[in-house]
């Protein structure tokens, strides 16, 4: 990968020299050495090759509802540092990569948009997808090559502001700007070098105003004392600066962890104290919230969305049935599956093929 022109242009963006390394392990043997090997990965950017897959299904778990999401695997980690962070015990060890065989990328990729079927494919599932704005050209590149179909819709997600360079781009609404939100105070605490809940609102305020549809997770949920009334003063803002019809899905999802990040995120945020609560072990094992505080805020979270954006798709990452029922009054099976509760939500909103194949037994206008 040294002889890609594309690896100096990306060095020479972030003011860098490259350096070519014969053996990936030396890579992986220096950050492994280091005091803080998670904040060397990020500091450590490895240009390199995808040599597996480069879609994959989102890594959900038998035992609680999937949408069956696609990832679009274009690097890995993250150089903004949340506590919560999975990807921190994820990758062994974690270092920032980007790919940069783009040619079998595209392979894949065009195979997957010419199927005449909805697809939901996001790259800010193993790294946030607009980190790469500064260093390369891949966001455009993916918003055009989206843009060329009518079946799939891509979702880009992030905690950054970094929108400058697409919101020119003829989008044809087949890309989704998507935010992760969270109330200040766990902005403040547990999202270090990640944008104010309010620049990133403003951004979200941009893609709408250029066209994009946008989307918004509120994952994870962390419970506190006053963390209702902050959760609820963060909708408010939310739906001060974005107009509801212009949201196509909403996600929902209370903190959940391996138990291995516990000690993790006590060495490396001692001011953080997400993992101090009333956890118990899932049937996945990773702790969650005693249920009936989860279904407690995600009643109050529901009702104060639905207060601004009744008709908006509205769904839990990796809940259970019974959460489902209690929260929603009905379990995605009821209608057709989240996967289809999700395509419709895409269809309504990203202008797809009347004709493509999708999930739905029965449509509903306004989505899920
Ligand atoms: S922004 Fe996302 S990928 Fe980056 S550190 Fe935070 S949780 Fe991890």
């Amino acid at each position: 990968m040294a002889d890609r022109p594309e690896a100096a242009t990306i060095a020479g963006r972030l003011g860098l020299k490259a350096e070519v390394v014969a053996d990936i392990r030396q890579v992986f043997a220096e950050i492994n050495a280091d005091a803080d090997p998670v904040e060397r990965g990020k500091r450590t950017l490895l240009l390199t090759a995808n040599r597996g897959a480069w879609l994959r299904q989102c890594p959900g778990t038998r035992y609680y509802t999937c949408c069956n999401y696609q990832i679009l695997h274009v690097g890995t980690f993250c150089t903004m540092d949340c506590a919560y962070c999975i990807l921190q015990a994820y990758f062994h060890p974690p270092v920032l990569q980007y790919f940069l065989n783009r040619e079998e990328m595209v392979l894949e990729l065009d195979r997957r948009l010419a199927q005449p079927e909805i697809a939901r494919i996001g790259t800010g599932e193993f790294t946030d997808s607009l980190i790469w704005e500064p260093c390369t050209d891949l966001n455009p590149w993916l918003v055009e090559r989206f843009a060329a179909q009518r079946h799939c819709i891509l979702e880009l997600k992030t905690k950054t502001v970094a929108v400058d360079r697409l919101l020119a781009l003829d989008h044809r609404r087949k890309t989704i700007m998507a935010w992760s939100l969270n109330t200040p105070r766990v902005i403040a605490t547990d999202e270090r070098r990640t944008a104010s809940l309010d620049a990133r609102l403003a951004a979200a305020a941009r893609c709408v105003a250029a066209g994009f549809p946008v989307a918004f997770h509120f994952d994870p949920m962390v419970i506190y004392d006053g963390c209702q009334e902050e959760y609820r003063r963060t909708i408010q803002r939310l739906f001060e600066k974005i107009p509801a019809d212009q949201i196509v899905w909403i996600s929902l999802g209370t903190f959940r962890f391996m138990p291995d990040l516990k000690e993790m995120v006590e060495a490396r945020f001692p001011r953080s104290t997400i993992v101090y609560g009333e956890f118990v072990r899932g049937l996945d094992d990773k702790m969650r919230y005693f249920k009936p505080l989860r279904i407690s805020l995600y009643r109050d979270v529901v009702d104060w969305i639905r207060r601004y954006a009744p008709a908006v798709c509205l769904y839990f990452c990796m809940e259970s049935e019974e959460v489902w029922e209690r929260v929603f009054g009905f379990s995605p099976s009821a209608k057709g599956g989240l996967p289809a509760m999700l395509d419709t939500a895409a269809k309504f909103h990203c202008d797809l093929a009347p004709e493509v194949r999708w999930q739905v037994q029965s449509t509903e206008a306004t989505g899920c």
